[in-house]
């Protein structure tokens, strides 16, 4: 079989090892360098504006777990101001859903967020029900300020007319996995941002 088979050079019967994460990609969307150049750039201008809060400003990031988990990690390393980290799990793409399901929160919210800036960070944004719902929720313990960082955003209506301070990358209305985004809670290692191939869906 000739070398540009995907399947014959990396399948694990023909090199005795584990499954690369990377056969079942069909498209890079973004590659890694493109997210690390992104980041960089979104880390300083979130940072100028946490400075614009004063020397006497709390500071609290919510990641929605748990598709922003590198994410947020690669984009908190940009930001030098003392800040607490205050993780939230959400649910909407349940098992091997490639559309919302509707938002199911599991566990709790963070509690003391009232006189505090906060800055919710998540993967994508697509209906927009997850950022509206956690904003919302915030909002009701009396934050001094609630922002929205998400690395990924559809160019749908839904996404596009949901509130949103920070956006990476507006990208087209496709499923997408890697760089923490999951298919059937896989595929979160992959370090670019792709589309699967029709089978492995
Ligand atoms: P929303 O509430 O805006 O519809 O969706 C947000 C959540 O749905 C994201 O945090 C993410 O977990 C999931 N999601 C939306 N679109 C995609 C996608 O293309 N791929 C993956 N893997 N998850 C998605
Ligand atoms: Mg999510």
């Amino acid at each position: 079989m000739s070398r540009g088979n995907v399947k014959s050079s990396d399948s694990p019967e023909s090199r005795g090892r584990a499954p690369r994460v990377s056969v079942d990609v069909d498209r890079v969307l973004i590659s890694r360098e493109q997210i690390a150049e992104r980041i960089r750039e979104l880390g300083a201008e979130i940072a100028r504006d946490l400075d614009q809060l004063g020397p006497g400003a709390e500071i609290v990031l919510v990641p929605i777990l748990t598709g922003s988990i590198i994410f947020v990690a690669d984009l908190i390393r940009e930001l030098p101001q003392k800040m607490r980290l205050d993780v939230v799990t959400v649910s909407s793409y349940p098992g091997k859903a490639t559309s919302s399901q509707g938002v199911t929160l599991s566990g709790m919210l963070p509690e003391h967020v009232a006189g505090k800036h906060v800055l919710i960070v998540d993967d994508i944004l697509d209906s927009g029900k997850t950022i509206r719902m956690i904003r919302e929720e915030l909002m009701k313990r009396k934050p001094l300020s609630v922002r929205a960082c998400v690395l990924l955003r559809k160019q749908i209506d839904s996404a596009m007319q949901t509130s949103c301070e920070y956006v990476g990358f507006d990208i087209p209305d496709e499923f997408v996995v890697g760089y923490g985004l999951d298919y059937d809670h896989y595929y979160r290692n992959l370090p670019e941002v792709g589309c699967l191939r029709r089978e492995a869906l």
